[in-house]
């Protein structure tokens, strides 16, 4: 990141966009372009909407990001329905079937994986059943890009955004993005899509390895070496890596609730993203004083987010970090509970 800045008006930047773009195609399992945005990645979540002409939109709502995803549609002007989810859980299929039948709804808004309760929406299915109904899907699959399976081009999705700082283990600024030809086509009938958020504006440069405005040229050579790591440790591999880090906590709940505390993963089993994992503290112990404790020992774990805020806290098991690295935090949490439970 400390290399010297290049004009981005050059072959040397076209050669560097088309690196970063082309070695995040395999993460988002897609042939498409995928656009390198300079902005966090609420921006490719506002672009999302902004491309859109106002019209219903049905949010899946079931955590404070997917309802982050409702406001900026209702910002956009869109007409937003809620389906909302059981705690902690994902929203059922017949409920966004409800929502769809009744009329004429030109996308639906989904996050892959919750970063506030660790739940896994099975974006396959919604995508199907919104195709079915003649919607678009647009996903926030901030937590998912990287740690898991994100099928863009075999689930039929429409638009799909991440950001840098999530699994993908850069610094934060960048969101990357990909959007289908029927994505497009509906946004070509929307004459005000502003400019900076503008999506068409943003597939047309990136057909051309070229950036709409000044890129963020640091993260992008940044990126440039994390897309080879990737490359290096293999998409498989590293969805595995995920994988077996979400087994370690789930196995390690157990064994903690095996001692008698009862504490508890949110998200119900079946549907848990593969980088977060959420927990439910037991009774009478504060997230936030547990937050504490393990944070003077050297590891930060997310705060409780928004409603769940004092009862639960966060694992954070994505990017570099292994089932290796996961135990030693385990071990630190464990002692801060048992400590808290006096
Ligand atoms: C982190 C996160 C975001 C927000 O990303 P910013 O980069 O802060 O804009 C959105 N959705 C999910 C699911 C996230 O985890």
């Amino acid at each position: 990141m400390t290399r010297p800045m290049i004009a981005h008006r050059t072959p040397a930047y076209e050669a560097l966009h088309a690196t970063v773009s082309t070695g995040l195609q395999g993460a988002f399992g897609t042939s498409r372009p995928v656009w390198l945005l300079t902005m966090s990645a609420t921006g490719a979540m506002e672009m999302a909407l902004r491309g859109l002409a106002p019209g219903r939109i049905v949010s899946l709502v079931n955590g404070e990001f997917a309802d982050r995803f409702a406001q900026v549609a209702e910002g956009c002007g869109h007409t937003v329905q809620r389906c909302f989810a059981p705690f902690g859980g994902v929203v059922p299929l017949a409920e966004l079937e409800a929502a769809l039948v009744t009329g004429d709804v030109r996308a639906v808004t989904v996050v892959h994986v919750e970063t506030s309760t660790g739940a896994a929406s099975d974006l396959a299915a919604v995508a199907a059943l919104a195709r079915h109904y003649g919607a678009l899907t647009l996903v926030d699959a901030v937590t998912s890009v990287g740690a898991q399976p994100v099928l863009a081009d075999a689930w039929d999705l429409d638009f799909v955004f991440t950001g840098s700082q999530k699994a993908l283990a850069l610094p934060p600024g960048l969101a990357f993005a990909v959007a289908s030809e029927r994505y497009l086509a509906t946004a070509r009938a929307n004459p005000r899509r502003g400019l900076y958020l503008d999506p068409l504006r943003a597939h047309r440069y990136a057909l051309a390895s070229q950036a709409p405005t000044t890129p963020a040229l640091p993260l992008l050579f940044a990126a440039e070496v994390q897309v080879a790591r990737v490359a290096a440790e293999g998409l498989e591999a590293r969805w595995t890596r995920h994988a077996e880090m979400r087994a370690a906590i789930s196995a390690w709940v157990d064994a903690v609730r095996a001692d008698g505390i009862d504490l508890r993963i949110v998200a119900p089993e079946g549907a848990r993203g593969a980088g977060v994992t959420a927990c439910v503290v037991p009774d009478g112990i504060a997230a936030e004083a547990l937050v504490r404790r393990v944070a003077g020992a050297g590891w930060t774990l997310g705060d409780g987010y928004g409603p769940l805020r004092t009862a639960t806290f966060r694992v954070g098991h994505l990017g570099e970090h292994s089932v290796a690295t996961l135990h030693p935090c385990l071990d630190v949490i464990r002692t801060a509970l048992d400590d808290l439970m006096g």
